[in-house]
């Protein structure tokens, strides 16, 4: 990388910020083969900070032919697990060592409130040494099968793995494919996404420093259609981790079938918050409100649908609309932002589209647009629109942004069936006292993870992925260590074979 220091116009600007980004190749810094780059935003004041090398086919084909000769003649694959778990750790120390840098670099690229993106970094080092543990704790099942045969399972890394990523949180989500394919063994092409090129270097150096080989960690900027492609058709990869838009998923599903790799997909989301008449009401709000606002509304797992009885819809929504006009918006650099910019001016425009759709669609009761007293910049008020039928487009439709829907309903069943009318099937947030009803609506709520009086936080044990359009398999826990293992079945027998005498 190439660092100099950029003078602070309008907000605050990190020292030493890279004015060009590359790729890491092999162990080593380098530009794209044909030398093209692209332009990289801040969020705040819109402007190129930077341009990052933009890669093609030829650079996915170094990056992969390093990570398959790092597989099959380094050492990494064949390590015991207690020496990779000692780098694994030595990694998340050094993420937390530097958990101050990671989440001003990350806060600058993506316009994430400071506050949160600290608490982003933690989680990343929290996930390798969760994998470290996890791979010294586990690994090969064994089974003695009665008469003559002992089975087990020998647990083997695959190859290459290619790890596609989104904007939103994109170290902290780095580090949810990097740390369990590493973890198992596998060497790695890694594709960040575009608006957000910044902290994915960083990894290149806490690896090196950590003691990864050379070549088991690689990483190529570009953009989707390009280096994307390019990594997601590689002969060489026998597996693709994506994350990202529903529609991209698909796209990948189809590049990915000829020839027929694993994939794993972690896709969009419009996930429903369902508040019942005896649900502790200010921990309802609590939480309906963080589950959409924070990270600027740039969460998968948003609870962008809220749902309230009948009974308490007008002081849920009274209330509900009075916190978010107090929802402090501003640079994202100030510890007291809740809500900072959104990452991108197209992302801006999507988002600034869907509020006015919103108000043709729903009752508007806080923000509608740009707040008054940021005139720059990709900042939108939290919205908040009630009365919103389940056909409209902002009920049915990802937003990724501060943005919600309030419907009412008038008993379970039409609860439930608000609920499950999308296409998505993330996440459901539920709100009630009343156990049986919260235990029937979690077990017929067609979402992948269901949180009961709570907001979104999650044991790392526990799988993480949804159902429907929102996408197909698991990460997490021992989910992941599936994932990015083959599981071959040896049988042994003991004693003497008897087998059949063909033709004897
Ligand atoms: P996106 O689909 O536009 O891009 C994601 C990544 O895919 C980027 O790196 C992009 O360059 C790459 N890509 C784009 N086209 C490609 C192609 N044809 N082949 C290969 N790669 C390609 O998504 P985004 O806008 O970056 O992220 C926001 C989306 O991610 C939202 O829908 C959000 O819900 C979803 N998301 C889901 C989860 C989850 O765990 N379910 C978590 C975070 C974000």
């Amino acid at each position: 990388m190439t660092f100099a220091s950029v003078a602070a116009n309008t907000h605050y600007v990190p020292q030493d910020l890279p004015t060009h980004i590359q790729h890491y190749i092999n162990g080593e810094f380098v530009d794209s083969v044909g030398g093209m780059t692209f332009d990289v935003l801040d969020p705040v004041s819109n402007t190129n900070y930077a341009t990052a090398a933009a890669g093609q086919k030829e650079d996915i084909d170094l990056a992969v032919a390093a990570a398959r000769e790092a597989f099959v003649n380094g050492p990494w694959p064949k390590m015991k697990p207690r020496e990779r778990a000692r780098i694994l750790n030595r990694i998340a120390d050094a993420v937390e060592a530097q958990e101050e840098r990671l989440a001003e670099l990350e806060t600058f690229d993506t316009g994430l409130p400071i506050t949160q993106a600290k608490g982003q970094a933690l989680r990343a080092a929290e996930n390798f040494r969760f994998f470290a543990d996890l791979i010294v704790a586990q690994f090969d099942d064994a089974m003695k099968v009665p008469g003559s045969q002992i089975n087990y399972v020998n647990r083997k890394p695959i190859g290459v793995a290619g790890l596609i990523t989104p904007w939103n949180t994109p170290f902290m989500l780095e580090s949810w494919k990097l740390a369990p394919a590493l973890a198992t063994g596998n060497t790695v092409v890694l594709k960040p996404a575009e608006f957000t090129p910044l902290s994915a270097s960083l990894w290149a150096t806490i690896f090196k420093d950590a003691g990864l080989p050379d070549g088991v960690f690689n990483l190529v900027n570009g953009l989707g259609e390009e280096a994307g492609d390019a990594l997601v058709k590689h002969p060489d990869v026998p597996l693709i981790s994506f994350t990202g838009e529903t529609t991209t998923g698909q796209t990948i599903f189809r590049n990915a079938a000829t020839n027929l790799k694993g994939l794993s997909m972690e896709l969009g989301g419009k996930s429903p918050c369902v508040v019942f008449a005896d649900a502790d009401l200010d921990a309802a709000i609590d939480s309906a409100l963080f589950g959409v606002f924070s990270l600027n509304g740039e969460r998968c797992t948003a609870g962008s649908r809220i749902l309230v009885e009948r009974a308490i819809y007008d002081e849920f929504c009274e209330k509900y609309a009075a916190r978010a006009r107090n929802i402090v918006v501003g640079d994202p650099h100030d510890p007291k932002t809740q809500v900072g910019a959104l990452v991108h001016p197209e992302h801006f425009a999507k988002v600034a589209s869907y509020v006015e759709i919103g108000k043709t669609e729903g009752r508007l009761l806080a923000g509608g647009g740009r707040p008054e007293h940021l005139p720059e910049g990709n900042y939108i008020a939290p919205t908040v629109f009630a009365d919103v039928a389940p056909d409209a487009r902002i009920f049915q439709e990802e937003i990724f942004g501060p943005v919600v829907a309030i419907t009412p309903f008038e008993n379970d069943d039409e609860a439930l069936a608000l609920a499950n009318n999308t296409k998505y099937g993330l996440a459901a947030y539920i709100w009630t006292q009343n156990l049986t009803r919260a235990h029937n609506f979690s077990q017929n709520v067609e979402a992948g993870m269901v949180w009961l009086n709570s907001h979104n936080v999650r044991d790392l044990r526990t799988p993480f992925g949804g159902v429907k359009a929102s996408g197909l398999g698991h990460e997490g826990g021992y989910r992941s260590i599936d994932f990015y293992t083959d599981q071959q079945a040896v049988h042994i027998t003991l004693g003497t074979v008897h087998t059949p005498k063909f033709g004897a």
